[in-house]
């Protein structure tokens, strides 16, 4: 599995599992569980899930998914409601996702979006729980580059930013993901599937697909990993069937026709667009 490096050196898979809707209905538990695990021995170790996912369902079943495996084998990602950010809230809602999840330490605490806590407030959060052990490091999520740089120095211990990125939603490519990748920190791509609606029925995509014998979600996979180092891409599947398919993708390479096409059909942004967010 090809893999980026967090600005601490650690090196995580590119390409990982999302749990968005996951947890929400007590009788799919048992075949979201299965499509994590199946994701897991194919490599896809690094699972992104939050509090807010079916209410700590999501988290429920990531818990139920890797219960048995060594810690180290997988890399857990949750995130913080922007109403638990604050010095006094941070701690129990961390401990409550760790209880949900099983284990004593999360691998990466995020930001969920900026709310009305002081992003000083949140860091210096973060940092108490990193001391504690309870993180091992934390970053944000749907910031734009005024909320990064107002995180001023506290931004060269920010792991990592997620925001939306795929075909469809170029806009980070102006200046998000240029300044990230100055400070060497990786972003994290979420809805790469275009939460698997019209952007993969999209007719230059499927004839690029076709050309590799591949599925246009690989190839929108494939594209979203395509930066040198960058990018960290977490598509949600519970389809057994999907997660096969999608761990396949990180091995994809794009030719330069294959880049120009979807270019084409996916413009790159020309203006600075405000942060799309879902
Ligand atoms: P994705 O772009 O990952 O799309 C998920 C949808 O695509 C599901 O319906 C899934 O179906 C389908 N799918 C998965 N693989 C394939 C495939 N190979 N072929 C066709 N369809 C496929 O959308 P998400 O919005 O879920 O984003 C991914 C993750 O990013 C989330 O789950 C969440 O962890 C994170 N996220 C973070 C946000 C934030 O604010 N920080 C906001 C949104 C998402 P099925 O499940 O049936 O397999």
């Amino acid at each position: 599995m090809k893999t980026v490096r967090l600005p601490d050196g650690t090196e995580v898979p590119a390409l990982g599992q999302g749990t968005w809707h996951m947890g929400e209905r007590r009788a799919d538990r048992r075949a979201e569980a299965d499509a994590l695990r199946l994701g897991l021995d194919l490599g896809l170790t690094l699972i992104d899930t939050a509090e807010m996912y079916g209410e700590g369902g999501a988290e429920e079943v990531v818990g139920e998914a890797i219960a048995g495996r060594p810690r180290e084998s997988v890399f857990l990602v949750s995130k913080v409601y922007p109403h638990n950010a604050t010095r006094r809230a941070m701690p129990a809602a961390c401990e409550r996702s760790l209880r949900r999840l099983r284990v004593e330490t999360l691998d990466l605490y995020l930001l969920h979006w900026r709310g009305a806590a002081p992003l000083a407030e949140t860091v210096a959060a973060f940092e108490a729980l990193k001391r504690q052990g309870k993180i091992r490091r934390w970053g944000v999520s749907n910031l734009d580059v005024a909320d990064l740089e107002e995180l001023g120095a506290a931004l060269a211990r920010c792991a990592t930013d997620q925001v939306l990125y795929n075909l469809s939603a170029r806009g980070i490519e102006f200046d998000l993901l240029p300044f990230c990748r100055a400070r060497g920190m990786p972003v994290m791509a979420y809805s790469p599937l275009g939460q698997g609606g019209r952007m993969l029925r999209d007719r230059a995509l499927a004839a690029v697909a076709a050309r590799h014998g591949a599925t246009p979600a690989q190839i929108a996979l494939a594209w979203a990993l395509r930066a040198p180092g960058g990018v960290i891409a977490i598509p949600k599947a519970a389809d057994p069937a999907h997660v096969r398919e999608n761990a396949a993708a990180a091995a994809i390479v794009l030719t330069p026709q294959d880049l120009a096409e979807l270019d084409a059909a996916f413009p790159p942004p020309k203006r600075k667009r405000p942060l799309a967010m879902l």
